[in-house]
């Protein structure tokens, strides 16, 4: 089935008595109970399908989790508090029966550096880093470090690097790794990592999937042969998301490829706009033939699709420059996230890569004049008209 039909059908309309709701309900009981102890008792023993506490399952996240695993191709979903979540309990799924050690692509985001430096590697996981786009480097590094788990995102932060994945599962698979990857910067729309041979997808369900800027939640989605230990783990440590959360997640990626589909066709019009103003020293987008992963682009995304996210470097600017231009913004949101309705900019050396060195900074390639642009579904032409009046003149 077509992903803009699962996004409105998958998961929903699951009868409840005599009647079936067209949408799903917010299930905010913390417990359920049975006509008999008997058909309790079978559900606590997962010998029949049912609920009855809401830490393990609730039909508000499963609901959401049966759309999620829908979109991804996947065996099933895990809705967590966050995209952090998602992505830690994808990794403890993971390393649970494999060497505890990570191979995690150089260029992922911030706060993933952080819960792999600051909470995995104390607790004994060995932690490297590579370049995932250079294939030479990442198979010697899975040689040299025999990983239990590889991660990646499929379309990186700021710089908006898209790694070979297929190409990558395949080594990571022969050497026994996991393969995660978060595909929140990419959707399920213009890539499904499952399909490519990733063992775990993980979504910040904040970004693209609820797309509107009022939710913070995260998704887990696994192959089957990871499913099992994905929920006994998730019934243990108790990461899920609230029912609400589950409810204005799911009313969100109702229109999220719709959505995404005029985000990238808005980032297309703004990346060639941005490239060819005397103001901007160099833009950063997937789309661009002279992009540096432009073959896996051709191969791995489809024609057109892109997504929605724009880096560009401001000629000769740094940190006031930078400071004056986006405090001249007055239609595009000057906040951290992405992938909302409206456009956001963000200045990653402020804020995503704050606390990074700046010579850590520099080697990333992350230079002190790069913004990076979420574009959001308003009119292209307002866009333009904003970083227009906002953008210095020579
Ligand atoms: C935002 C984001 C996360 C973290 O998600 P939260 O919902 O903020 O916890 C992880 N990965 C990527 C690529 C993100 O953009």
């Amino acid at each position: 089935m077509n992903i803009h039909t699962k996004a409105v059908h998958a998961g929903d309309r699951k009868k409840a008595g005599p009647y079936i709701p067209v949408t799903t309900p917010i299930h905010t009981a913390a417990s359920f109970f049975y006509e008999s102890m008997e058909d309790l008792d079978r559900v606590f023993g997962q010998e029949t399908p049912g609920y009855c506490y809401s830490r393990y399952d609730n039909p508000s996240n499963a609901a959401l989790e049966e759309l999620v695993a829908s979109l991804e191709n996947g065996h099933g979903a895990l809705a967590c508090s966050s995209g952090m979540e998602a992505i830690h309990m994808a990794l403890l799924t993971a390393l649970a029966d494999r060497r505890k050690s990570v191979l995690a692509a150089n260029a992922v985001y911030g706060a993933t550096v952080s819960l792999l430096m600051k909470v995995l590697e104390p607790s004994g996981v060995d932690v490297r880093f590579v370049d995932v786009c250079d294939l030479d480097a990442f198979r010697e590094a899975v040689a040299a470090h025999r990983p239990g788990c590889v991660i990646l995102e499929t379309i990186s932060n700021p710089l908006l690097r898209v790694g070979q994945i297929d190409r990558i599962a395949e080594i990571a698979r022969a050497a026994g790794a996991a393969l995660v990857v978060d595909n929140t910067f990419a959707t399920p729309l213009l890539l499904r990592p499952l399909e490519l041979g990733a063992h775990f997808v993980v979504h910040s369900a904040t970004k693209y999937l609820a797309g509107h800027g009022d939710v913070l939640g995260g998704l887990v989605v696994s192959d089957q042969e990871h499913y099992d230990a994905l929920r006994t783990y998730s019934r243990a440590i108790g990461p899920v998301l609230g029912p609400f959360e589950c409810y204005l997640a799911m009313r969100g990626i109702k229109t999220f490829a719709l959505r995404v589909e005029r985000q990238c066709a808005n980032a297309c019009r703004v990346a060639s706009w941005l490239a060819a103003h005397p103001a901007v020293e160099r833009v950063y987008f997937p789309g661009d033939p002279r992009h540096p992963d432009a073959e896996a682009v051709r191969r791995l995304l489809p024609q057109n699709l892109y997504g929605a996210m724009v880096s560009f470097e401001l000629r000769g600017a740094g940190r006031d420059e930078i400071f004056r231009f986006m405090n001249a913004l007055q239609l595009i949101v000057r906040a951290t996230s992405l992938g909302d309705v409206h456009s956001m900019m963000l200045y990653p050396v402020m804020s995503s890569h704050r606390e990074i060195s700046p010579k850590h900074r520099e080697r990333m390639g992350i230079r002190d004049n790069l913004v990076r642009l979420s574009v959001g579904i308003e009119a292209v032409d307002d866009l333009l008209a904003d970083l227009e009046q906002a953008l210095p003149r020579p």
